[in-house]
């Protein structure tokens, strides 16, 4: 079923009038237009793509199931003017995604309409992907691991975090991605122990772990993975945190399964670092959805109870952080079914010395 007929049967089941989608990335799933500034409208019987004047051809040749509007850049204006939402009481609008001043002008323009304002309404079925999305994202996650594995050979002592994040992003781009998923994380000696570091000036130097975090975007796709290998002899207690992280993000991919709550895979991992007395040290959540977005629904955490959904695809990626020390976290990509899980990685998680 083409995606906006799914929009209007959960517009039925919500029981809305309409839906109003102002996120981005959920209009593009939605209805393949990529343009940066839109809003969807989903009525039972009839779905309207408003844009501006910039994306008036683009619109036109990628939208599929809606009708195209191109206004100038009033797009509210235009849905109240074009009579859009004639006759609808109440539109469900996106509350994570909706700005304070669209959600004020809509009921200036609209005040007839009670908008009731719902989180992750797209999101359990943006999480499900198709074959085809999935092997999108193989191909996104081809491309970092083959980068990853060219960066063996080149990384040396003396280079800075930043030189090496320059190099994670101009391989990228060179080997066809549209753009990086997110700004490369590339963090040695205690800065891999910061686990969002941002690259520094720092020189790598022997005996640091140095932790790499990246993806790109393929095809609309994203990628994420993260390694960490060690430069010449590290500290000694790094061997035995990066044995431990392997051994619990082995634990949650041969556990987890499609239907479970998140908290539950989530606990796979985070009982065996609190087992060998390193609770305290995973800071964040197992792992998140990922797709045409790099953090998707649904969080792989232990602060959720939803069920996992098949045909989702997450990242797992337990990490233990010393502060002042080193950090290892490792950080694969697998699609969930009912019987375990696929693993979209391939690159190799062997303790490696530069
Ligand atoms: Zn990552
Ligand atoms: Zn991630």
């Amino acid at each position: 079923m083409h995606r906006i007929e799914r929009l209007k049967r959960l517009c039925e089941r919500l029981g809305g009038d309409a839906l109003y989608i102002s996120s981005i990335p959920d209009i593009r799933w939605a209805c393949g237009f990529t343009g940066s500034n839109g809003v969807l409208l989903v009525r039972v019987d009839a779905a309207d793509l408003i844009t501006d004047g910039r994306y008036r051809a683009q619109a036109a040749d990628e939208v599929e199931g809606a009708v195209v509007h191109a206004p100038g850049y009033d797009l509210i204006g235009h849905v109240a003017d074009a009579g859009l939402l004639d006759g609808a009481r109440h539109v469900i609008c996106q509350s994570d995604h909706l700005t304070v001043d669209a959600h004020a002008k809509l009921r200036d323009r609209l005040p007839h309409i009670d908008w009731e304002g719902r989180t992750d309404v797209l999101a359990p079925l943006v999480a499900v992907k198709t074959s085809d999305e999935i092997d999108r994202i193989r191909a996104a996650q081809r491309l970092t691991e083959d980068v990853y594995e060219s960066l063996l050979s080149w990384i040396r002592p003396g280079q800075s975090e930043k030189s090496v994040a320059a190099e994670i992003v101009c391989r990228h781009l060179k080997g066809g991605a549209e753009r990086m998923a997110f700004d490369p994380i590339v963090a040695s000696g205690p800065n891999s122990a910061l686990p969002h570091a941002r690259p520094t000036g720092r020189r790598i130097e022997r005996g640091d772990l140095l932790l790499l975090d990246f993806g790109c975007i393929l095809d609309g796709y994203a990628s994420d993975m993260t390694r960490v290998v060690s430069l010449g002899e590290s500290d000694p207690e790094a061997r035995t945190v990066y044995d431990l992280v392997i051994e619990a993000q082995q634990r949650a991919l041969d556990g987890v399964r499609a239907g479970m709550a998140s908290r539950e895979v989530d606990a796979l991992a985070r009982d065996v670092i609190r087992d060998a007395g390193y609770g305290d040290a995973f800071v964040h959540s197992l792992g998140h959805g990922l797709g045409l977005q790099v953090h998707e629904w649904p969080r792989v955490t232990y602060a959720a109870e939803y069920a996992i959904p098949e045909d989702c695809v997450v990242t797992i990626e337990p990490g233990v952080y010393l502060p002042g020390r080193f950090g290892v976290r490792i950080e694969d990509v697998v699609a969930v079914r009912n019987t375990g899980c696929e693993n979209l990685t391939r690159a190799s998680k062997a303790w490696t010395i530069l």
